[in-house]
């Protein structure tokens, strides 16, 4: 065996791979491109790269370029070779999303044992589901399913966007399609947005594929995670369940993607590398030639708008199964006492809807007691030293706290601006809601659901199950209330500050707004009547009238009106470079400087806006600007963009510049 020499993508934010050598003499098998190697690099050892070419050397050398050549420290099994569709799914992510190669390997492979993760096994609570052999489908069911079989049957790619609202039978669907997948001896991976939230959905997958079926999720211990990694691998897990990681997974002769939930964020990650999950599952759907499942009762606007441009199939289910649509309602907060967010209207039909023994969920979008302590004098709010952030009121224990760096103080009783005593809370949030109604409806047992409650593990599971058993009358939370959760009891859903959310400044901010109002309605009436009521301010908002009619199509014609008129996504595309540095001066140098370069380099093929501070100004004592950049940009382009970042960040001090492709929020 000859020596060789060995190019490897290495996770450092280097661009390139780096060429190592497997010297002559080894006894064990050489790697192949493909393979995960461990390497040193630098000072650092046992870093995982992925092996991009293999050569031969025809005499031994040392060093290439007069650096010495390292040697590769091993090579990880064969289980851990990625399989052409991934190693293609690794190149198009790294070229789409402007990252060295080698920061995307972490994603490929389970991380080393004995790193943070937590041992801890998932709880799924028992799911009313009728007996799975009994189901027959509808026959709007049955025309979706029947699209996707051809599709597998076909052997290539496909994908379908499955707009449905909540209870409507996606799953089902999804759950026909994968059967059918395996039947073939092909693999599916199901993605959810945060399978904490979805304990009923994994419960039910579980159920009905058995022992195939693994998830994939943050809590599980680093060995239970390569076990599954393994067991993929070796074809003995068949569906792969998770959030956006699962995606990822190596399973065998992949037929089906399932992206549940397609419009939510999560399926974003924010933090390097930044990629879209759902997106991906289309690359890596048409690598391994799989069928792809989007579905949602409120589709991403840029899924619905590729479907009508006939890149998905549409599959609709138009109605709810077992029970009809609540009826949505709306209490106009203008001219009304509503004193600590409730109005009478609300409060009594929680009251009546209690001593009927049904169930109530009430949805604040904030958690808390108050938004913010405000002077009803000068104006003055306390903000985060650290943040430009209203430090957020909470009672439980009594504090000021910073919802982003987490930096708590003491209340304050008096003005620190003016000295005035009407130094007051504004605004609600979950912890308020909850107090008002155990002092306004004693006999009402109430639960809630937030950041603050469910920091202890399996507390989310806990909560959840209390109120699925009916030891709870109302449900009080923050969006997690208004994820995929059956529950029969629940005859109201009130929302608290239905309009807060729509003012953001952010193009995304209606639609996530009209999204959440729709998911959190659907949570009414799975099973009987339901109601919805809506508090508002603004009555006549076009998407709070759409969210009333529970009108999708309506919204989403409207909404891409918009869209199109002022040139955003999915129209034009975003690219946001992200600045930031603990000086003001320093940032905005940079961010001109590189504003003024990409205007040079890139005018032609985008429009360049800002610098700007970004919305949040100031975040954990970091100065940030961003450049947002419209238009279509090639992966040389995108290069020269990433070589550009680099190149600031050596040259001043402390800055940092993120690149973020199709960003979510512009924050
Ligand atoms: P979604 O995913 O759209 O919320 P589900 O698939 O969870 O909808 O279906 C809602 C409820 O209806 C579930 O209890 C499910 O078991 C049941 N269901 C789904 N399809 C059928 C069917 N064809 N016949 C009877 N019940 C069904
Ligand atoms: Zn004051
Ligand atoms: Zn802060």
């Amino acid at each position: 065996m000859p020596t060789l020499l060995v190019d490897v993508a290495v996770p450092v934010p280097l661009p390139g791979t780096f060429t190592y050598r497997w010297p002559a003499d080894r006894d064990d098998p050489p790697p192949g491109s493909g393979d995960l190697v461990r390497v040193p690099f630098g000072r650092r050892r046992g870093l995982v790269g992925l092996v991009t070419d293999v050569r031969e050397l025809p005499e031994d050398v040392t060093e290439v370029d007069g650096a010495p050549l390292r040697d590769v420290t091993d090579r990880l099994p064969g289980s851990y070779r990625l399989a052409p569709d991934r190693m293609r799914l690794a190149a198009w992510m790294a070229g789409y999303y402007a990252l060295p190669l080698g920061e995307v390997v972490p994603l490929f492979h389970p991380p080393r044992p004995g790193t943070r993760r937590r041992r801890a096994r998932a709880e799924h609570p028992a799911y009313p589901l009728q007996d799975p052999t009994s189901i027959t489908l509808t026959e709007a069911q049955r025309e979706v399913v029947a699209r996707a079989e051809a599709q597998l049957a076909s052997g290539g790619f496909g994908s379908i966007l499955l707009h449905g609202v909540t209870g409507s039978g996606k799953t089902e669907v999804y759950l026909h399609v994968i059967a059918r997948a395996l039947e073939q001896g092909r693999s599916a991976i199901y993605l959810l947005p945060e399978i904490a939230l979805t304990p009923q959905t994994l419960g039910r997958i579980t159920e009905r594929f058995g022992d195939s079926v693994a998830a994939i999720h943050s809590d599980l211990a680093a060995g239970e995670r390569s076990r599954v990694h393994e067991a993929a691998a070796r074809g003995e897990v068949r569906v792969v369940v998770g959030p956006r990681s699962a995606l990822f997974a190596p399973v065998r002769d992949l037929g089906v993607i399932v992206v549940d939930e397609e419009h939510e964020s999560s399926y974003k990650q924010d933090d390097k590398p930044r990629y879209h999950a759902r997106d991906l599952a289309l690359v890596r759907g048409r690598e391994a030639e799989a069928v792809v499942l989007l579905g949602s009762a409120t589709p991403d606007l840029a899924s619905w708008h590729r479907a009508a441009e006939g890149r998905h199939q549409l599959g609709v289910l138009p109605d709810r199964l077992g029970g009809a649509m609540p009826a949505v309602e709306l209490i106009d907060l203008r001219g009304q006492a509503a004193p600590d967010g409730f109005s009478e209207p609300l409060l009594e039909a929680v009251a009546e809807t209690v001593a009927a023994g049904r169930q109530v969920i009430l949805y604040h979008n904030r958690r808390g007691f108050a938004r913010q302590l405000q002077c009803r004098d000068c104006g003055e709010i306390v903000m985060c030293p650290h943040c430009d952030i209203g430090l957020t009121v909470h009672l439980r224990p009594r504090r000021l706290l910073c919802h982003y760096c987490g930096f708590e103080r003491e209340v304050l009783d008096a003005c620190p601006a003016c000295r005035s005593p009407a130094f007051l809370p504004g605004g609600g949030g979950t912890e308020r809601t909850e107090l008002v109604l155990q002092a306004s409806i004693p006999e009402a047992r109430v639960l809630r659901l937030d950041h603050d409650t469910t920091r202890r593990r399996g507390s989310h599971a806990r909560i959840l199950g209390a109120f699925a058993a009916g030891e709870a009358d109302v449900l009080v939370g923050t969006q997690m209330v208004a994820k995929g959760h059956h529950f029969p009891g629940v005859a109201l859903v009130g929302v608290l500050a239905a309009d807060d959310g729509l003012s953001l400044p952010d193009y995304r901010a209606t639609e996530r707004a009209f999204q959440l109002l729709t998911q959190v309605a659907g949570r009414a009436g799975r099973t009987g009547a339901g109601r919805v009521l809506l508090q508002t301010w603004q009555p006549e908002h076009p998407i709070i009238l759409a969210a009333v009619d529970q009108d999708y199509r309506g919204f989403a014609h409207l909404e891409l009106a918009q869209r199109r008129l002022a040139g955003y996504p999915p129209f034009r595309r975003l690219l946001r470079l992200g600045l930031s540095a603990p000086r003001q001066a320093t940032v905005e140098r940079a961010a001109s400087q590189l504003a003024g370069a990409v205007g040079r380099e890139l005018a032609d093929h985008c429009e360049v806006l800002g610098p700007a501070p970004a919305v949040f100004a100031r975040l954990q004592n970091r100065h940030r600007q961003q450049v947002l950049l419209k238009g279509e940009l090639s992966r040389a382009q995108k290069d020269w963009l990433a070589r550009c970042c680099r190149a600031l960040r050596d040259a001043h001090r402390g800055v940092d510049v993120v690149i973020d492709v199709d960003p979510v929020g512009l924050y």
